[in-house]
Protein backbone atom coordinates (compact mmCIF):
# COMPACT_ATOMS: atom_id res chain seq x y z
CA UNK A 1 0.00 0.00 0.00
CA UNK A 2 1.24 3.81 -0.59
CA UNK A 3 1.41 4.87 2.55
CA UNK A 4 4.30 6.92 4.16
CA UNK A 5 3.18 6.45 7.53
CA UNK A 6 2.87 2.38 6.79
CA UNK A 7 5.97 2.70 5.41
CA UNK A 8 7.73 4.98 8.40
CA UNK A 9 5.85 2.28 11.16
CA UNK A 10 8.12 -0.97 9.18
CA UNK A 11 10.83 0.97 8.88
CA UNK A 12 10.94 1.46 4.75
CA UNK A 13 10.78 5.36 5.69
CA UNK A 14 13.40 6.95 7.83
CA UNK A 15 11.52 8.71 11.06
CA UNK A 16 13.03 9.69 14.98
CA UNK A 17 10.89 7.26 16.46
CA UNK A 18 10.10 8.34 20.30
CA UNK A 19 8.00 5.53 21.10
CA UNK A 20 6.55 1.86 19.70
CA UNK A 21 4.71 -1.07 21.28
CA UNK A 22 2.96 -3.66 19.43
CA UNK A 23 0.04 -1.73 18.17
CA UNK A 24 1.32 1.96 18.42
CA UNK A 25 4.11 4.28 16.57
CA UNK A 26 4.78 7.69 17.67
CA UNK A 27 7.66 9.55 15.67
CA UNK A 28 8.22 13.46 15.57
CA UNK A 29 6.89 15.24 12.42
CA UNK A 30 9.23 16.17 9.64
CA UNK A 31 7.12 20.05 9.44
CA UNK A 32 7.17 20.89 13.32
CA UNK A 33 4.26 23.55 14.32
CA UNK A 34 5.48 23.62 17.84
CA UNK A 35 8.72 23.29 20.02
CA UNK A 36 7.26 19.91 20.63
CA UNK A 37 5.50 18.09 17.33
CA UNK A 38 4.59 14.57 17.72
CA UNK A 39 2.44 12.17 15.54
CA UNK A 40 0.74 9.14 17.25
CA UNK A 41 -0.32 6.91 15.19
CA UNK A 42 -2.10 2.84 14.76
CA UNK A 43 0.21 0.24 13.12
CA UNK A 44 -3.30 -1.17 12.03
CA UNK A 45 -4.21 1.29 8.96
CA UNK A 46 -6.83 3.18 9.32
CA UNK A 47 -7.42 5.62 6.72
CA UNK A 48 -9.15 8.57 8.93
CA UNK A 49 -10.70 9.45 12.24
CA UNK A 50 -14.35 8.50 9.77
CA UNK A 51 -13.05 4.79 10.15
CA UNK A 52 -12.99 4.27 13.64
CA UNK A 53 -15.50 1.38 14.38
CA UNK A 54 -16.42 -1.10 17.39
CA UNK A 55 -13.65 -3.34 15.81
CA UNK A 56 -10.85 -1.14 15.76
CA UNK A 57 -11.29 1.28 18.23
CA UNK A 58 -9.47 0.06 21.32
CA UNK A 59 -6.06 1.47 19.75
CA UNK A 60 -7.42 4.98 19.88
CA UNK A 61 -7.96 4.57 23.72
CA UNK A 62 -4.60 3.23 23.68
CA UNK A 63 -3.10 6.21 22.00
CA UNK A 64 -4.61 8.66 24.53
CA UNK A 65 -2.55 6.37 27.03
CA UNK A 66 0.46 6.77 24.88
CA UNK A 67 -0.13 10.38 24.34
CA UNK A 68 -0.12 11.18 28.33
CA UNK A 69 2.97 9.61 29.10
CA UNK A 70 4.71 11.11 26.18
CA UNK A 71 3.37 14.58 27.69
CA UNK A 72 5.19 13.98 30.73
CA UNK A 73 8.25 12.76 29.13
CA UNK A 74 8.50 15.00 27.16
CA UNK A 75 8.07 17.94 29.38
CA UNK A 76 4.55 19.36 28.47
CA UNK A 77 3.10 19.33 32.74
CA UNK A 78 1.95 22.82 31.02
CA UNK A 79 0.02 21.64 29.08
CA UNK A 80 -0.40 20.40 25.37
CA UNK A 81 -2.75 20.43 22.33
CA UNK A 82 -3.93 17.11 20.51
CA UNK A 83 -4.99 17.14 16.99
CA UNK A 84 -7.01 15.19 14.10
CA UNK A 85 -7.44 16.26 10.88
CA UNK A 86 -10.34 14.34 9.08
CA UNK A 87 -10.93 14.56 5.42
CA UNK A 88 -9.28 17.47 2.78
CA UNK A 89 -11.87 19.93 4.54
CA UNK A 90 -10.03 19.55 7.61
CA UNK A 91 -6.55 19.20 6.46
CA UNK A 92 -5.84 15.62 6.33
CA UNK A 93 -2.98 15.63 4.07
CA UNK A 94 -1.62 11.68 5.07
CA UNK A 95 -4.63 9.44 4.81
CA UNK A 96 -3.66 7.34 7.66
CA UNK A 97 -5.11 8.39 10.89
CA UNK A 98 -3.01 10.05 13.20
CA UNK A 99 -3.05 12.38 16.34
CA UNK A 100 -0.72 15.27 16.44
CA UNK A 101 0.66 15.88 20.12
CA UNK A 102 2.32 19.36 20.11
CA UNK A 103 3.66 21.55 23.16
CA UNK A 104 6.28 23.98 24.49
CA UNK A 105 4.16 27.16 23.38
CA UNK A 106 0.79 28.95 23.49
CA UNK A 107 -2.35 28.10 21.37
CA UNK A 108 -5.42 30.17 20.73
CA UNK A 109 -8.56 28.86 19.99
CA UNK A 110 -10.31 28.49 18.36
CA UNK A 111 -8.15 26.86 15.45
CA UNK A 112 -7.89 28.30 11.99
P1 LIG B 1 -2.16 16.01 8.45
O1 LIG B 1 -1.95 17.22 7.60
O2 LIG B 1 -2.58 14.83 7.60
O3 LIG B 1 -3.02 16.20 9.65
O4 LIG B 1 -0.75 15.68 9.07
C1 LIG B 1 0.25 15.01 8.36
C2 LIG B 1 1.55 15.38 9.01
O5 LIG B 1 2.52 14.46 8.58
C3 LIG B 1 2.07 16.77 8.65
O6 LIG B 1 2.21 17.55 9.83
C4 LIG B 1 3.40 16.50 7.96
O7 LIG B 1 4.39 17.45 8.30
C5 LIG B 1 3.75 15.11 8.45
N1 LIG B 1 4.54 14.32 7.51
C6 LIG B 1 4.31 14.17 6.17
N2 LIG B 1 5.22 13.35 5.64
C7 LIG B 1 6.05 12.98 6.66
C8 LIG B 1 7.20 12.13 6.71
O8 LIG B 1 7.65 11.54 5.72
N3 LIG B 1 7.80 11.98 7.94
C9 LIG B 1 7.32 12.61 9.06
N4 LIG B 1 7.99 12.40 10.20
N5 LIG B 1 6.24 13.41 9.03
C10 LIG B 1 5.62 13.59 7.85
ZN1 LIG C 1 -1.02 3.51 6.37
Amino acid sequence: MDCIFCKIINGEIPSKKVYEDDTVCAFYDVEPQAPVHVLVVPKEHISSAAFITPENSAVVAHIFEVIAKLAKELGLEEGFRVVNNCGDIAGQTVKHLHFHLMGGRAFSWPAG
